[in-house]
């Protein structure tokens, strides 16, 4: 992978995007670019094909303090929308055979991250995240209630994923609102 043009691509289009703290496949592809967006569908198919993820239920969503883990929701939530932290990071479980192509996904990812040390740009906060709670409050403060009551066996899960997707939406199109993204084909 050329990694650095990686980097380049993200930091020179980051700020084309009205958020990117929930973000989807197609907006993965287009602040990365398309080699990134190829080890990820690997990746995504090795995982699937092998229930890595799914049979872990989520054990890195738990140790990072995500406000939206349950054990009971079986998978993210917010699959569609999930942050970029969660796209590109993957534990030992599946370093065997893709070792290589995970380090140099995290390798991308920390070289954006650390662009964080000479720009202000707000976008690149969400690289933080999760937990979600600094970079968009209010949708944590949307869904809170509902995971928690997930979490304690009083409201089923999947109406709970449900309802937390929809929020998902609503706050991304809150933010287009604020401030419509570039639109880009590249
Ligand atoms: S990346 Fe690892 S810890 Fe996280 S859900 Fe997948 S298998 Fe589990
Ligand atoms: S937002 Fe990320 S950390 Fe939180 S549940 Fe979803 S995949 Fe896990």
């Amino acid at each position: 992978m050329d990694k650095a043009r990686a980097i380049n691509t993200f930091l020179e289009r980051v700020d084309r995007f009205s958020q990117i703290a929930l973000i989807t496949d197609k907006e993965m592809e287009n602040i990365f670019g398309e080699e990134v967006t190829m080890v990820l569908t690997q990746m995504e198919h090795f995982m699937t094909e092998n229930r890595t993820c799914s049979d872990c239920g989520g054990v890195c969503c738990r140790d990072i303090g995500c406000e939206l883990y349950a054990a009971q929701f079986g998978r993210c939530p917010i699959y569609e929308y999930r942050p970029i932290a969660c796209r590109m990071h993957f534990c030992h479980r599946l370093d065997d055979p893709y070792r290589p192509l995970i380090i140099e996904l995290r390798d991308v990812f920390v070289g954006c991250h650390s662009a964080m040390d000479f720009s202000d740009n707000s976008n690149l906060r969400s690289l933080d995240s999760p937990p979600l709670g600094e970079v968009c409050p209010e949708f944590v403060a949307a869904v809170r209630s509902y995971t928690d009551l997930v979490r304690n066996g009083k409201l089923r899960p999947d109406h709970a994923a449900q309802t937390v997707c929809g929020e998902a939406e609503r706050y991304r199109g809150h933010c287009t609102a604020k401030r419509p993204p570039f639109e880009t084909s590249q």
